[in-house]
């Protein structure tokens, strides 16, 4: 398996409201996207974790995704040991992603700053030859950081007008979260609260940029231009 995108995120779902519009823009171009989610949601109130997984299936083929995993370590209490950095750097050896994306790295959920930080450290491991001796090495030419539920300056904004719908749908694939019913219906949101919810942070960076919707993202080192008289989005 060889990707041109891998979204490494800690909890199905958390794919779909960060990056997953820029997913399905990559994929209608023509690239092979992926995404991994490091647990399977069980210490969640609503759903199984089995439940959660057959949902991020199908929520995979609404972002026309060409691969999605589960490593199914322990939710809400993600932890960076040096065994689960090692099963994560094996596997990005197996998927080789050109880019990788990752939550950003400050969260309020310890399990999305804890997937960050070890999604960058197995990035950098899945390069070193030695690391073992079943895989090649890879290492990742590119980590971008999804920021959209931090509060900072993104370094640039994808423009997912045109795949904003079926983000949607493929989030609202997550039926043991956003269905009306079941234990706990009044704590979550149900459909029109989510569509609401999503569709003013997708506005809200879209303006930034002078789109409908948009997906921010934070990288850590300069982004290179080319061409400063095509550069996009009006400074005036
Ligand atoms: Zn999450």
């Amino acid at each position: 398996m060889s990707l041109d995108v891998l979204a490494i995120a800690a909890h199905p779902d958390d794919i779909e409201q960060t990056c997953g519009g820029t997913l399905i823009r990559m994929a209608e171009a023509g690239y092979r996207c992926g995404g991994l989610d490091l647990t399977a949601g069980d210490m969640g109130t609503r759903g199984t974790p089995e439940q959660r997984i057959e949902e991020s299936e199908a929520a995979a083929r609404h972002m026309l995704l060409a691969w999605r995993g589960n490593l199914h370590f322990p939710d809400a209490r993600l932890e960076n040991t040096i065994s689960a950095r090692m099963t994560l750097a094996v596997k990005i050896r197996e998927l080789k992603p050109r880019v990788v994306i990752l939550p950003y790295w400050q969260a309020r959920h310890p399990d999305h700053y804890r997937c960050a930080e070890m999604g960058f450290e197995a990035c950098f491991l899945a390069g070193l030859r030695k690391l073992d001796e079943y895989s090649e090495p890879h290492r990742p030419q590119k980590i971008l950081y999804s920021s959209l539920y931090a509060d900072v300056k993104p370094s640039f904004i994808v423009d997912i007008s045109a795949q904003f719908e079926r983000r949607m749908t493929a989030l609202l694939s997550y039926v043991s979260q956003y269905g009306e019913s079941g234990p706990g219906s009044d704590l979550f949101p149900n459909e029109i609260e989510i569509r609401d919810r999503l569709g003013a942070i997708a506005r809200f960076y879209g303006n930034q940029i002078g789109v409908k919707y948009g997906e921010p993202f934070v990288v850590k080192e300069a982004i290179e231009i080319g061409d400063i008289v095509a550069m996009p989005v009006r400074s005036i």
